[in-house]
C-alpha cells in the first residue's frame, strides 16, 4: 500500500524539523464552550496503583499533544482489529525481543477480551480502534461513532480499569470512504474527539496488509513504505483473525528496523502524533 503522503505532512512538524525548523510544537486547544458528546471520562474509575492509569486515561484538560519527531529513531509498532486467536502470537514474538507496542483494539472477538488486560499489563498501550469496526455502523451519524467508542472504551475499562486516550479510526482519519453514510463526519470527529480529550493515531507507514499476503510480502512491503527513513514511524500492523502472517512476518520486520537503527516504543502522550489529511 502506498504510504499517505500527507501523512507527515497534515499534523506534523516531522517533515520540517528534518529541514531544520525545530521550532514548531503545535499545541491543540480543547474548546470548552464547544459540546463535546460523553467520552466516557466521567466513570473512569480510580487510577490506583497503575501510572499508566493516570498518565493514558482520557482527560479533556490535557490538550497538549507532540508532533515533532523525537531525537532518537524510534518505530512505534502498533497492530489493529484485535484482540483474535492471532493476539497471542504476536505477544509471544514481542516477549522474545522485549519489545513494547500498542495495540487498538475492537469488540469484535468477546472471546478474547482478556488478552487486552494480557497486553496491558505486559506494557504494551491500549487504545480504542471502535467496538463493532463495520464502517456503516461507526460512521452512520456522528452519534453512532460516540456511541460505538464508548462501547469499546467500556470494554476495555473492565480489563484495564480506564479508558484510554489513545484512538485510532477505521480507515484513518484520511479514509472516504465515511462519506458513503455521512458527508463531513471525519472533519466533525477530528475535532470532537481531540476536544473529548482523546488523541487519534493514523500511521506513517505500514506492511501492507490490508489484504491477504503472504509474511515474505509484509515484509517487502515494510521495507518498500519506510524507505524514506524518518526519525518516527508510526507502524500499521494487523493482529486481528485472519492475520496470521503478521506474526509470522514480525520477526523479520523487527529484524529490519533494528538493522535501520530503530529503536522501539509504545505509545504514550509524548509520541509524535501522525494525523492523516481529513478526506470526509
Ligand atoms: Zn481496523
Amino acid at each position: 500500500m502506498p504510504r499517505f503522503v500527507g501523512g507527515q505532512a497534515a499534523g506534523s512538524s516531522q517533515t520540517s524539523s528534518q529541514q531544520g525548523d525545530t521550532s514548531s510544537q503545535t499545541t491543540v486547544q480543547a474548546n470548552s464552550d464547544e459540546s463535546v458528546p460523553d467520552s466516557g471520562s466521567s466513570s473512569v474509575p480510580p487510577a490506583g496503583n497503575d501510572e499508566r492509569a493516570a498518565e493514558f486515561a482520557v482527560d479533556p484538560s490535557r490538550t497538549t499533544w507532540n508532533f515533532e519527531a523525537p531525537a532518537t529513531k524510534t518505530v512505534y509498532l502498533t497492530f489493529d482489529d484485535g484482540p483474535s486467536e492471532n493476539t497471542q502470537k504476536v505477544l509471544d514474538v514481542l516477549d522474545k525481543y522485549g519489545i513494547k507496542a500498542t495495540f487498538f483494539v475492537t469488540g469484535m472477538h468477546p472471546d478474547y477480551f482478556n488478552m487486552i488486560k494480557k497486553c496491558h499489563d505486559k506494557g504494551h498501550t491500549i487504545g480504542l480502534h471502535t467496538y463493532t469496526h463495520e464502517y456503516d455502523q461507526v460512521y452512520a451519524s456522528v452519534d453512532a461513532y460516540w456511541n460505538d467508542l464508548n462501547q469499546i472504551g467500556d470494554t476495555v475499562r473492565q480489563q484495564i480499569g480506564y479508558v484510554p486516550c489513545f484512538i485510532r479510526f477505521p480507515g484513518g482519519s484520511s479514509n472516504t470512504i465515511s462519506a458513503n453514510y455521512t458527508k463531513g463526519i471525519m472533519t466533525t470527529l477530528s475535532q470532537q474527539v481531540v476536544d473529548a480529550g482523546y488523541q487519534y493515531f493514523d500511521w506513517d507507514a505500514s506492511c501492507g496488509d490490508g489484504a491477504e499476503h503472504t509474511a515474505d510480502e509484509l515484509v517487502d512491503a515494510t521495507m518498500a513504505d519506510t524507505s524514506y527513513g524518518y526519525k518516527s514511524i508510526v507502524f500499521l500492523m494487523h493482529d486481528g483473525t485472519a492475520k496470521e502472517t503478521t506474526a509470522e512476518a514480525l520477526p523479520r520486520i523487527i529484524e529490519y528496523f533494528k538493522s535501520e537503527g530503530y529503536e522501539f516504543a509504545s505509545i504514550d502522550r509524548n509520541t509524535c502524533v501522525p494525523h492523516h489529511g481529513i478526506g470526509n
